[in-house]
């Protein structure tokens, strides 16, 4: 979840630093720089800037989304459906794209448990979309952890989907 600092914080919509204005704190929701939400992902805003911008709303919509799957009690896997109680087994796709047109849309907001992975019926789909999406420069990083590269690991990708 952002941290609001008044008098520090910068709105991504507006530029402007928010001072008194009332602010909307969005919890991390996508780790792709290049999608068009990710402006919004852990940010502060000002909530008149949110309303007013054409993707606050979608923006809200997945950052929810994030935070009830994350929330303990929602961490059902979803091969066996039952919950994940140790945080080393949570692997959690969140939003890896907001375009309902890629097919790694499908695989938004994912909960598996690490241990099932290798039972999951659509790893192998899960892998192509991802590594066609990451090949046609629609993934990006900000930092030196590629979250795209950690979920293929987790997911078991090897060599020989690379053809
Ligand atoms: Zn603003």
């Amino acid at each position: 979840m952002a941290i609001l600092l008044r008098g520090k914080s910068e709105c991504p919509l507006c530029g402007k630093i928010i001072v008194e204005e009332e602010a909307i704190l969005y919890t991390s929701f996508t780790s792709n720089a290049k999608d068009p939400l990710f402006m919004f992902s852990d940010a502060a805003v000002h909530t008149a800037c949110n309303r007013h911008h054409k993707l606050g709303e979608k923006a809200m919509h997945y950052s929810e989304k994030a935070m009830f799957l994350t929330a303990r009690v929602n961490r059902k896997c979803v091969v066996d459906q039952r919950l994940i109680t140790d945080p080393d087994d949570h692997v959690f796709t969140c939003l890896l794209t907001s375009d309902e047109s890629e097919e790694l849309y499908d695989f938004n907001f994912i909960t598996i448990n690490r241990k099932n992975i290798l039972r999951y019926s659509d790893r192998e789909n899960f892998i192509l979309a991802a590594l066609k999406f990451n090949k046609e420069g629609k993934w990006g990083s900000i930092s030196n952890f590629n979250f795209l590269d950690y979920l293929l690991t987790s997911f078991n990708f090897n060599k020989s989907f690379e053809k």
